[in-house]
């Protein structure tokens, strides 16, 4: 034996395992297993190394990423850069402070200044100092916010979509001159008083707010409830029934006007941040001039309703997004039984399915705005969407919320309020049941709300 040969068989001999060996040799024909093994090529030695060694058990994860068909490269270079500058803001200036917000049940009113600097308020309104982008860019700014926080993202809804969007889609020429410039700016914020404490999803049937006309003055009685921004806000459009035609009608109500009062809501369990208020009309009187004068009939009301209902479900895809991003990462991190949560089979099954329907939705919606861009949106397509994103949501916050085991429902791991929010976010702008009373209507041509 040659001397180096000799030195090898020495060091094998002295890094060789033996009682390791033994316990082998009690288990497999060790002389078979070392002349199998000696007939392996060397690329399926290797393969079976790796394969030994946990596969890529050990190497660092991808970055976390829910964007999984990387459909923001759908995007202009331009609005590419809009979304990421919204999501630097949401990440610097708005994600150390979320939960604190959130269990405070404030908002953080501090942030609206950098937030109206992103300029992207009142973003697919033409004209009146808004920026006229596409549909397709607004979803995605709605899922960067709601994937930080879904109460922000309702605020900004309130005030880009309900609230300018009223003023937009039922305002006179002299309104949106009026208003929207300032809305944009954020100078001036809005909310959107439609639900009542006795009627919610039958707003279409009826309201029991009255608008009586006096002169050059509605005089206006009723309650609202649920309106989002209502405790802060600067102006209020308020739904009410015209007592001489019957026909619905929008006022714009500015908030020191008498006879209207906005009391919060307390004890929420979900949107927390968000305010809601209770708001008491007695004998408010409104000028004519302040009249939305383009809002004859529920029917006016419903075409506001269609282009935020396609925003909500961006949303809830935001949500969505937000918890399974956490979750992932935090099974990239968390170690059981001496290896990452994430290297098991059934956590693994779980962050697939909850991807699957990200996915599944995240598509929906980048079509939904396309229809839209193209002037397509109909209330059964938004409704459809909406449906199927919040339902779906919900239960992929639940699966992140299990894969963090008693961690899932302590907010600081961020996971527990994707849960709770979902909750609101399921309901508003229309349950399931009644979004999918839209759809049914459209497909089989049969209204079956009552
Ligand atoms: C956090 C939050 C924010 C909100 N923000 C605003 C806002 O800014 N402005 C605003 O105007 N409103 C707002 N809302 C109100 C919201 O739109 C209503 O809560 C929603 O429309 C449902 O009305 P409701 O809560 O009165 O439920 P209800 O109408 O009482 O419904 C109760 C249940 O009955 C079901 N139901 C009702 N009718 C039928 C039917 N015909 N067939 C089958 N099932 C039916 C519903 O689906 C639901 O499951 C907000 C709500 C929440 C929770």
């Amino acid at each position: 034996m040659a001397r180096s040969d000799k030195s090898s068989v020495f060091s094998i001999l002295r890094n060789l395992n033996i009682s390791g060996l033994l316990k082998l040799a009690q288990k497999v024909d060790l002389g078979k297993l070392i002349s199998k093994v000696n007939k392996m090529s060397e690329s399926d030695l290797k393969k079976m190394m790796k394969m030994m060694d946990g596969g890529s058990a050990d190497r660092e994860p991808p970055p976390v990423d829910g964007d999984f068909y990387d459909l923001s490269a759908k995007l202009t270079p331009e609005e590419r850069e809009i979304q990421l500058k919204v999501r630097d803001f949401m990440e610097t200036e708005v994600e150390p402070i979320t939960n604190e917000y959130w269990q405070k049940a404030e908002f953080p009113l501090h942030i609206i200044p950098k937030m109206a600097a992103l300029d992207v308020c009142g973003l697919t309104l033409e004209g009146y100092g808004c920026p006229g982008k596409s549909n397709v860019l607004q979803g995605f700014i709605a899922q960067e916010m709601a994937r930080i926080d879904p109460s922000i993202s309702t605020f900004f809804g309130v005030q880009s979509g309900l609230a300018m969007g009223a003023i937009y889609e039922c305002g006179s020429e002299a309104q949106k001159q009026q208003w929207l410039p300032e809305m944009q700016k954020m100078n001036v914020l809005g909310a959107f008083g439609l639900t009542e404490p006795k009627v919610g999803s039958a707003v279409a049937g009826g309201l029991t707010t009255k608008a009586k006309r006096k002169g050059d003055t509605w005089v206006l009685n009723g309650q609202k409830k649920w309106i989002g921004n209502a405790t802060f806000s600067d102006i209020t459009i308020i739904w009410a029934e015209d007592v001489d035609s019957g026909d619905t009608k929008g006022f714009i109500v500015e908030k020191d006007n008498p006879g209207f009062k906005a009391d919060k809501i307390e004890d929420k369990m979900a949107l927390r941040t968000v305010q809601n208020a209770l708001i008491t009309l007695e004998d408010c009187e409104v000028k004519e001039e302040n009249r939305l004068q383009e809002a004859h009939s529920f029917k006016d009301t419903s075409r506001i309703l269609k282009l935020t209902r396609a925003s909500v479900a961006w949303q809830a895809v935001g949500c969505a997004r937000g918890a399974y991003e956490n979750a992932l990462a935090y099974c990239n991190d968390r170690k059981q039984f001496g290896k990452t949560i994430g290297s098991f089979q059934l956590v693994q099954d779980l962050l697939v399915e909850m991807l699957t329907n990200l996915t599944a939705m995240q598509s929906m919606v980048f079509r939904l705005s396309e229809l839209q861009d193209e002037g397509n949106l109909t209330d059964e397509r938004a409704s459809l969407a909406k449906v199927v994103c919040t339902l779906k949501t919900r239960d992929i916050v639940s699966k992140a919320r299990e894969l963090l085991g008693g961690n899932g429902i302590l907010l600081r791991y961020n996971v527990a309020r994707f849960v709770a929010d979902s909750e609101a976010i399921y309901s508003y702008e229309g349950t399931k049941q009644i979004n999918s009373l839209i759809v049914g209507r459209a497909i089989t041509g049969k209204s079956a709300f009552v």
